[in-house]
């Protein structure tokens, strides 16, 4: 049962394949069926939209609250690189997000499928609109919490050049409030180091460390940062601020030392970030998007 509409009549979804795990969830693809304008009210729904349900099980009721808090925040948001949740609805004792399907999936894994090296200009764009993104909340001070490249999403890959690629941030999932310790030391180094002191520290700060561990996944190419380190491993590197390897990619590697600094207040603001993406795009004439060709 749907129980929050969005513009147009949700009558019912179909569960599709499982497409992975995430944390605490199970994602499905399905398909939304919408009763258009030209449907009677016999039945009959003409519109069809492919959608993932983010399905929180039985076993986790004890975070459902938690789980529609994020539901709650991603109902507010309206950005083209920002993943559309169509609304929430519950399952017997299992709750659901009805998220928008995004055709070429997580970026870290689509960049790690590439074969050949995706250009500089291709990551800047990535970098640009993910920068857009996070900026977007920033002015209305809502805190996303779980930027990561897994949680962005490839909607055009770009490949071909035209128009270059286009991304949507994803929902943070469970947010990082009823996480256990080990989970939140096991996101080193994506989740600010003030966070896993206390993770009531959560923060539009936050936000901008997590962007700097991405710009680390798109400099190269998907990798995995700290990948082989255990825990208490992963505990040491902030205890004794430590830093990850600088990209080669100059600009991307300066912006990405403005936000990972220990204090969370010497952290660039987001518009200040876009602003620096827009100058260096603009010095650079390689790195600037190709103009979508106008077909007759
Ligand atoms: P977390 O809170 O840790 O991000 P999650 O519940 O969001 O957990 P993810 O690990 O982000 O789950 O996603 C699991 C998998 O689901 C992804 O690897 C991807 O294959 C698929 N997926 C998630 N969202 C979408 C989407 N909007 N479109 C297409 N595939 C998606
Ligand atoms: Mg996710």
């Amino acid at each position: 049962r749907v129980l929050t509409l969005s513009l147009h009549d949700i009558v019912f979804f179909i569960q599709g394949e499982h497409l992975g795990r995430g944390t605490r969830t199970n994602i499905y693809s399905g398909v939304l069926k919408l009763k258009s304008e030209d449907d009677d009210d016999m039945g009959g729904y003409s519109q069809e939209v492919k959608v993932i349900l983010k399905v929180l099980g039985s076993g986790h009721r004890d975070i459902s609250l938690a789980f529609f808090e994020t539901a709650s925040m991603m109902r507010q948001i309206s950005h083209k690189h920002i993943a559309l949740l169509y609304g929430v609805c519950v399952r017997h004792q299992e709750n659901i997000m009805v998220e928008e399907f995004v055709q070429y999936g997580p970026l870290d894994l689509f960049m790690r499928r590439q074969s050949i090296p995706l250009s500089t200009a291709w990551k800047f764009q990535v970098a640009k609109q993910l920068a857009g993104a996070l900026s977007y909340l920033e002015d209305k001070k809502l805190v996303h919490g779980n930027v990561c490249s897994k949680n962005i999403l490839v909607a055009r890959d770009g490949l071909d050049g035209e128009g270059g690629p286009f991304i949507k941030l994803s929902d943070p999932g469970i947010p990082i409030t009823v996480l256990s310790r080990e989970e939140c030391v096991d996101r080193i180094p994506w989740i600010a180091p003030e966070c896993v002191q206390d993770t009531a520290n959560l923060s539009i700060a936050a936000d901008k460390w997590g962007f700097g561990t991405t710009l680390w996944e798109i400099c190269y190419n998907g990798e995995i940062p700290l990948k082989d380190k255990k825990l208490t491993e992963k505990e040491r590197f902030y205890a004794a601020q430590c830093q990850l390897a600088s990209p080669d990619c100059e600009e991307l590697a300066k912006l990405m030392t403005h936000c990972m600094t220990y204090d969370p207040r010497q952290r660039l603001f987001f518009r200040a970030i876009v602003r620096d993406i827009d100058m260096v795009e603009k010095q650079n004439p390689s790195i600037q998007p190709v103009p979508m060709l106008e077909v007759d």
